[in-house]
């Protein structure tokens, strides 16, 4: 790509910036300590008992992260590429994020968030047909729904000029993501960050998550799949860390990681922990289904709604008890099993 020299250049720039005094040589400690506590981004995360905790972010961090991410999508998106960011602003990282990430990779971006008032998902519609937007960063669920809203309203999805979904927000199963594909038209991939650290782990051209481990340093509590730790430090997500002897065939050396969701919607099973993630391969593991999709844990329940895309061509009965079995007999949890029409979606979720 023509222009992944000239932003890898001007990234380490950047980083020497960050990693010099103005004047030159190498900064002292004194005064990387002083510039690593430099504030640059104030934001918000919900804690397990729904309370709010502030976040601060340093320069530091704010700019590795937006590098990191930056030299992951350049890989992705074109100068000609015309972007709609789908994904939350208001007391997060992610919004600013993408924007700035998205400039620097020369494309363009239309910025609508996720408030849905000023640009609800039928107005976005009508954008991303008057501008030809090419690619939509999203989280999985706002783009199987926005697929459902334009079919509903008699236009198809995949005769749109988007060719590129890049998933954030949100764990999805590599099903989940080829259903969504599928209805768009479009590649899929997905890219990963916690409240606090809105980059951690990039997509390669394999469709692996790779940890940003020049960065973060990354374990697992109690082996390899668990809750992730960040620099010494729970946050309440579940990954799934590979072992370092793994090897991706592109070829990169950084650890491949696997997010699971929060670990307030997981549960012990009798093998171990049980995540939303599993519950979701198990669910499109049923070919039918739409690639609508919600899971919330309550009373160590998982209740699911999903969709199918005509419920007068399935006996919608039989499947439910079919996708309420599968998960119990795979990963042996309760779950409450609810399908519905695509056209139903929005009464059966709200
Ligand atoms: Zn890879």
């Amino acid at each position: 790509m023509t222009t992944a020299a000239s932003i890898t250049t001007h990234y380490e720039h950047f980083l020497s910036l960050l990693t010099r005094d103005a004047h030159g040589p190498a900064r002292t400690p004194a005064a990387a300590d002083s510039r690593d506590t430099v504030h640059a981004r104030y934001g918000e995360r919900v804690d397990p008992s729904g309370g709010t905790q502030p976040i601060v972010l340093t320069r530091d961090e704010w700019i590795r992260n937006q590098i990191d991410l930056t030299l992951a999508l350049d890989r992705l998106l074109t100068e000609d590429d015309v972007v709609v960011s789908a994904v939350p602003y208001e007391l997060s990282f992610i919004g600013a994020e993408v924007d700035r990430v998205i400039e620097m990779v020369g494309a363009s971006v239309i910025s609508v968030g996720t408030s849905g008032t000023i640009c609800p998902m039928p107005r976005l519609l009508g954008l991303i047909e008057q501008y030809e937007v090419t690619a939509l960063v999203c989280s999985p669920r706002f783009a199987a729904e926005l697929a459902g809203l334009a079919e509903s309203l008699g236009k198809r999805p995949q005769d749109t000029a988007i060719r590129r979904i890049i998933c954030v927000g949100e764990v999805s199963s590599a099903e989940r993501l080829d259903r969504i594909g599928t209805t768009w038209a479009a590649r899929t991939c997905a890219l990963y960050g916690t409240p606090t650290a809105p980059t951690v782990a990039v997509t390669c051209e394999q469709g692996a998550l790779h940890l940003c481990d020049h960065r973060l340093r990354a374990e697992v509590r109690g082996g390899w799949r668990g809750e992730l730790l960040l620099d010494g430090i729970p946050t309440g997500e579940a990954v799934e860390l590979c072992p370092a002897d793994h090897r991706c065939d592109c070829g990169s050396t950084s650890p491949v990681l696997v997010p699971l969701g929060s670990m307030t919607s997981a549960v012990r099973g009798p093998d171990g922990l049980v995540t939303a993630l599993d519950v979701e391969r198990i669910v499109f593991g049923h070919g039918r289904l739409a690639p609508h999709f919600v899971c919330v844990l309550r009373d160590d329940t998982f209740h699911v709604t999903c969709a199918v895309p005509d419920p007068r061509a399935v006996d919608v009965g039989a499947l439910r008890r079919a996708v309420r079995g599968g998960i119990g007999e795979a990963l042996g949890v309760e779950a409450e099993v609810t399908v519905v029409g695509v056209q139903d979606w929005s009464t059966a979720t709200s």
